[in-house]
């Protein structure tokens, strides 16, 4: 290695104990602090126990090591505040680029905190960026500590025999999941570790309570007070004594303790140097409420929070509510207050959160945590589903988001959230349309809504589109049993009309509704009354009374036919005797029941409400068919994300990844702002990875089309050929007029060309000649990499009617077996690809295997902006791709996982 390596940004990350440390590359600069870690925070036990290099020598040899920046080496080092903690570095072996040396030290009063361990996951990305492919030790005192630090790491070691020394070798591979899980768990446990004082106040003190009633701060003030808060609380104001009958002190630093928790009510600009002020005294975590920061103060804000280890809620929020019984705060000013229970919410617009508490409360499900997150400077969803996962108390998550800061993260965190309770989102779907309008080829039509909807299908969430929506879904999956996979409904009605309605709401939402089977149509009719009739929607006529409707849920519920129950009521001029309404069949229970039960109430003034059972069950009670269906779908499509099995990656065979990083780093060179392949790069690029490319022959003109159409004939291709007038920056080559395809005998080929040449001119560059393809189903296959979301997969049906048919779908990479499964079957035209109406099967093992490569040469190139194969044309003998697109981009790879903490307010 002959350069010194662009050195990586700062980044802040968390120690375990929930401090914040910065890490970055050591400079001359910082010869002094290097020397002081050495010499003055480390004893000469620990230098002596550290098992690598710095620790035989003097710490000025040390120092003057690390903090000279030269080829092939880098050191990280880890502050707290302005205090050098900890120091890791590796040197490339001489020789042999892909590998590595590393040396390690930690501060003694800073060791078990997680320091050698955030030091080495950053020293080792950066290692492998530059090429570093193993990590070696060969003294054998240290081969028990190297052992030590890489297993607490999560990497493998091999030890090897090598001139007869043991040797340690350790392969770097972030990608292993082994090692991935590993960070993970650190990552969430020093997450936990840092949000205590936010969650778990024991004092708060409200900065800027203010004496106007109806103002933020006192409105806040005063519902902490109400609120029954067990902790200290504390309100500051330069201005005023006494703020509703509370003392209040004149500064921060006159507050009899360091409160774990501030809340801001500070005017905007005031926010940055209170912030300061918090942090210097010693408080952990700020809800700031305040909104219209100027750019200047959010990064004061920001950076104050991280010198000063405090996650921060805000700023433009509406505070946050803890209904734990140990805590019991309400420091936030919307209309309603929170109820103690069990659904964690997170909104990221206050108005959403207003509207959804209500609603809650309303409904009787209550609160663990609420938090309005405002412009989400830090504390985010990802944040917020960690703790409620350990919390012991939290059994359901509702969020609000309109933005990720970090979607790999945050969808890693939801799928393991999901195992365990629902979580359920507003889904918004904003600026999609105007997206798709500039979308100018068919991978960019994986609009944002798509991206952002294969991670809500990847991870598990449930996404609804309405507040209303989210509370239905809400209802039945807190209240009740999943039902089975397949959900097979049944439907009683005591007016037949409605229980069609509600039939044709269940099919709408792609819910089944079987024929009951004929032993338990007779039960039915024997103890429905005279008239009705048993068949599903069951119909039990308007005279049914409680006794016979609970007798006739009971079979249903009892049936192994049936997987979920809609109960659809009218209530009827028959039914004015409060013990003959039927609702009390199911009021008089049993209500928990081995499947899940919804109940429509046509003509119920609020959409959703509870009935509470005689054995303190629940169920959910809807004002129309339609939503109880929908939340019956819900249910349905999370029980089968819990029935599948966490998926694999798939196995996928001879792919030349070096061959696509040299190809690409060449076009870049010459293409420093990236751009599109040309049709003959394009095809070298996409059999690196055994992409199905049709046979391509680029000719520059007349004679060289003549020339390959000939050839393609005598290779006994058939007679008729495609010919591809290419001009750079072309996109769409039919609507220009730009395909021909037809015989491929000389005269042809030549009249196709020359009317090329007539009718582009100067800007033909010359022409693709391919064999014309068999006839099959054409599909599209793509790849879209966002800058948020990174990489991802779309799928279609393809041609030049895609966008008419709008039928694809996209999921986020690596994509696993059961994406691809997924991905083939739900598009609306799947069908096709398992022969429809006399039309022949694709080859789907072919199609699967081709999204799966497309998705490793998506990880393994970030550099691929863009990828448009289309059409793919599927036979039952495989696939041929004739049309494939490429864009590149000069981009670094980001690592989602890698541990780090929010460095801009964006997002
Ligand atoms: P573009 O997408 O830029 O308009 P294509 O190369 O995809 O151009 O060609 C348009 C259509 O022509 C394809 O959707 C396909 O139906 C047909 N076509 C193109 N090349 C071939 C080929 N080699 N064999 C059979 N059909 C082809
Ligand atoms: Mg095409």
């Amino acid at each position: 290695m002959s350069t010194v390596q662009p050195l990586p940004p700062t980044v802040e990350a968390l120690l375990s104990d929930g401090t914040t440390a910065a890490i970055r590359p050591l400079r001359p600069a910082d010869r002094e602090a290097a020397y002081d870690l050495h010499a003055v925070r480390m004893s000469e036990k620990s230098r002596r126990q550290r098992f690598f290099a710095a620790s035989r020598l003097a710490p000025k040899l040390a120092a003057d090591r690390l903090c000279a920046p030269r080829p092939g080496f880098m050191a990280l080092g880890a502050w707290v505040d302005r205090e050098l903690v900890g120091a890791a570095d590796y040197e490339i072996v001489r020789e042999r680029p892909d590998a590595a040396e590393i040396a390690l030290a930690v501060a003694d009063r800073w060791q078990h905190h997680g320091v050698a361990t955030l030091l080495l996951e950053h020293l080792l990305h950066a290692a492998r960026e530059q090429g570093v492919r193993t990590i070696e030790a060969d003294t054998l005192a240290g081969n028990r500590a190297v052992h030590q630090v890489f297993t607490d790491l999560g990497l493998r070691v091999h030890r090897h025999l090598d001139h007869g020394e043991i040797r340690v070798r350790v392969p770097l591979d972030e990608k292993d999941e082994h090692y991935r899980s590993a960070v993970e768990e650190r990552g969430r446990s020093a997450d936990v570790a840092s949000l205590v004082p936010l969650l778990r106040p024991r004092s708060v003190a409200v900065v800027g309570a203010s004496r106007r009633p109806g103002s933020v701060g006192r409105t806040v003030l005063e519902k902490i007070r109400q609120g029954g808060f067990r902790g200290e609380l504390w309100a500051v104001n330069p201005h005023a004594e006494r703020i509703a009958d509370e003392r209040t002190y004149p500064a921060l630093s006159a507050l009899p303790g360091t409160p774990d928790l501030a809340v801001l009510a500070v005017p905007s600009g005031a926010v940055a140097n209170t912030a300061e002020e918090c942090g210097q005294a010693g408080v952990r975590a700020l809800v700031v409420l305040a909104s219209g920061l100027s750019g200047a103060d959010a990064s004061q804000l920001l950076h104050a929070c991280r010198r000063h280890s405090i996650r921060l809620v805000g700023p433009n929020c509406l505070g946050i509510a803890v209904t734990d019984d140990t805590v019991r705060l309400d420091a936030e000013f919307g209309a309603a207050r929170p109820l103690p229970g069990s659904a964690g919410v997170a909104v990221q617009s206050g108005g959403v959160g207003i509207a959804l508490l209500e609603r809650l409360n309303w409904l009787g499900i209550g609160v663990s945590d609420f938090v309005s997150l405002g412009d989400k400077y830090d504390v985010s969803g990802n944040d917020l589903l960690q703790w409620w996962e350990s919390d012991g108390r939290t059994d359901l998550a509702l969020l609000h988001l309109e933005s990720f800061g970090n979607p790999r993260a945050f969808s890693r965190t939801a799928r393991r959230v999901t195992r365990r309770f629902p979580i359920l989102t507003v889904d918004a779907g904003r600026s999609a349309a105007g997206r798709r309008g500039a979308a100018a080829h068919t991978a960019a039509a994986a609009t944002p809504t798509v991206t952002r909807q294969a991670l809500f299908r990847q991870a598990g969430i449930t996404a609804t589109h309405s507040i209303g929506e989210l509370v239905e879904a809400a209802a039945l999956l807190h209240a009740q049993p999943l039902p089975a996979a397949r959900s097979a409904v049944a439907v009683i009605s005591n007016a037949a009309g409605v229980g069609i309605l509600a039939a044709d709401a269940c099919v709408d939402f792609g819910l089944v509704l079987p024929e009951l089977p004929a032993h338990l149509a007779l039960e039915l009719t024997g103890v429905l009354p005279s008239g009705a009739s048993a068949a599903n929607p069951v119909d039990t006529g308007a005279a049914v009374g409680p006794a016979e409707l609970r007798s006739c849920l009971d079979l249903l519920t009892r049936s192994r036919a049936v997987e979920a129950v809609l109960v659809c009521l009218v209530p009827t001029a028959l039914t004015t005797d409060p013990e003959q309404d039927p609702l009390r069949a199911l009021l008089d229970g049993p209500g928990r029941r081995r499947i899940p039960v919804a109940a429509v109430l046509l003509g119920q003034e609020v959409p959703v409400r509870y009935l509470d059972c005689a054995d303190g069950a629940r169920i959910p009670v809807y004002s129309d068919p339609q939503a109880a269906a929908r939340a019956l779908a819900h249910a349905r499509d999370r029980a089968r994300r819990l029935a599948e099995p966490p998926g694999a990656e798939p196995a996928v065979h001879d792919c030349d990844q070096q061959a696509a990083e040299d190809l690409a780093a060449r076009f870049l060179d010459t293409h420093p702002d990236g751009g599109w392949l040309d049709p003959a790069l394009t095809e070298d690029l996409l059999r690196c990875y055994g992409l199905p490319l049709t046979t391509s022959v680029w000719a520059p003109d007349e004679h060289g089309t003549v020339l390959a159409a000939r050839s393609m004939r005598q290779l006994g291709h058939e007679d008729r050929i495609a010919l591809k007038a290419y001009w750079p920056g072309q996109v769409h080559k039919s609507d220009a007029g730009a395909v021909y395809l037809g015989p491929g005998d000389d005269t042809s080929v030549r009249t196709a060309y020359q009317d090329f040449e007539n009718r582009f001119g100067e800007r033909l560059a010359g022409a693709v000649v391919q064999p014309l393809a068999a006839p099959g189903t054409e599909l599209f296959a793509g790849i879209v990499q966002d800058q948020v979301f990174g990489p991802l997969i779309a799928f279609g049906m393809g041609g030049t009617t895609i966008d008419l048919l709008d039928d694809r779908t996209a999921r986020l990479t690596p994509l696993t077996e059961n994406d691809l499964h997924t991905m083939t079957t739900e598009l609306r035209c799947a069908p096709v690809l398992f022969g429809y109406h006399g039309r022949a099967a694709a080859d789907l093992m072919a199609v699967q295997d081709l999204l799966a490569r497309l998705s490793r040469l998506a990880d393994d190139l970030p550099q691929l902006a863009e990828a448009d194969l289309n059409p793919i044309i599927a036979t039952p003998d495989g696939l041929l791709c004739v049309d494939a697109r490429v864009r590149l981009e000069p981009r670094h790879p980001f690592d989602p996982y890698l541990r780090r903490l929010r460095r801009s307010a964006a997002g």
